[in-house]
């Protein structure tokens, strides 16, 4: 944003699930956010809503690929050329490894390391840039900003989540939570976002520590294909397992690392907690957000990425979780395969499919 010099008040237009800290960046350089409607099938910003959404004062259009999945940049291509917009692909929950660069004809393809990504460096992203200016001013900026200190480095953090998550531990931890009362979802979350506070902006002008690119380096070097197709294959036995009934945004694309595997229900924090007492560690995440359309253009208000967010949650689905359970977690969404616990303040959820 800093390189392109955008005139004031500009509209940046988002497909309207992303990363608050990207909306917050936008405002940052007095540029206005405006939201593109998702189509929930592909997880693709609509079309008819993204040329609706172009003015004039229309400069860029950054597109999240979400959960892992993606979703081809033809059509959105063609809109940008024939309006002249820049086109950002946010790629951070796509990354499938080192030979993933993005798609050469995007602008800037994005992509990050941040502690709950894919071959995570507990931080860090790579962009690839088109324009050698645009690319030249952007690292010259850098060149002038302070080098993150080791110690900022969230190495312990990271360290104390990992240890967390061994099973006896996590249990132990789980109990305590529930005796006090307190919502470990949210304290997960919370502990894995970066960078929220009024300083977003000055925390995030650094160049990268060494440790920092020592880890990234060697992520990118050791990088093990076989984990995510190792992902991927559990995902896609986990959605044929689910069957048609359950719903899951990105269902219409065929390109899925299931990064993530969301699933769409009417009532997700009490499936959340049907599934905890059965041992499945499902959670609602924290870390996206709605991009809100800009005051007096109300028509632009994204219904579906709303709809998206109040519904969804994520399925624990991974490359070491095993088939059995992958059968008995899809088996709590069968009533009559699997009953779930009956339980006072737990109502049964029904089986019912939400409309998309
Ligand atoms: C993780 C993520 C980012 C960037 O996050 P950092 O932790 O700051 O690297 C941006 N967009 C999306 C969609 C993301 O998931």
């Amino acid at each position: 944003m800093q390189s392109l010099q955008l005139p004031p008040k500009s509209e940046i237009l988002f497909s309207a699930v992303t990363m608050e800290g990207m909306v917050q960046i936008v405002r940052h350089h007095d540029l206005i956010p405006v939201p593109v409607d998702l189509d929930l099938r592909s997880l693709a910003p609509k079309l008819e809503a993204l040329e609706h959404a172009i003015t004039p004062r229309t400069k860029m259009i950054v597109v999240a690929h979400l959960f892992g999945s993606r979703f081809p940049l033809d059509p959105i291509l063609d809109v940008a050329r024939k309006n002249n917009l820049i086109l950002v692909e946010d790629c951070a929950q796509a990354y499938v490894g080192p030979d993933d660069t993005g798609d050469p004809r995007a602008d800037v393809s994005l992509f990050s390391f941040g502690p709950v990504k894919t071959a995570t460096a507990l931080g860090g992203a790579l962009l690839r840039v088109r324009d050698s200016k645009v690319r030249d001013q952007m690292r010259s900026l850098q060149a002038g900003y302070p080098v993150q200190t080791a110690w900022s480095y969230p190495v312990i953090k990271v360290a104390i989540i990992k240890g967390l998550s061994t099973r006896p531990i996590y249990s132990c931890f789980l109990w305590l939570c529930r005796a006090i009362g307190c919502d470990y979802d949210r304290i997960a979350n919370r502990s894995t976002l970066c960078y929220r506070g009024p300083d977003f902006v000055r925390r995030i002008r650094r160049q990268p520590a060494a440790p920092l690119l020592a880890v990234l380096q060697r992520q990118l070097r050791r990088f093990t294909p076989r984990t995510v197709a190792a992902r991927t294959a559990k995902g896609a036995l986990l959605r044929e397992l689910l069957g048609d009934q359950i719903d899951c945004p990105g269902r219409g694309q065929t390109q899925h690392s299931r990064w993530l595997f969301p699933v769409l229900v009417d009532d997700p924090d009490r499936w959340i907690d049907a599934l905890r007492r059965r041992g499945f560690d499902a959670t609602r995440g924290g870390s996206l957000c709605v991009v809100g359309p800009p005051a007096e253009r109300s028509d632009l208000a994204p219904v579906e990425a709303r709809d998206l967010l109040s519904r969804v949650f994520f399925l624990p689905c991974y490359p070491e979780i095993t088939d059995a359970a992958l059968h008995r977690l899809a088996g709590v969404f069968h009533v009559g395969t699997a009953p779930l616990p009956s339980c006072a303040h737990v109502n049964r959820p029904k089986l019912r499919v939400a409309q998309p």
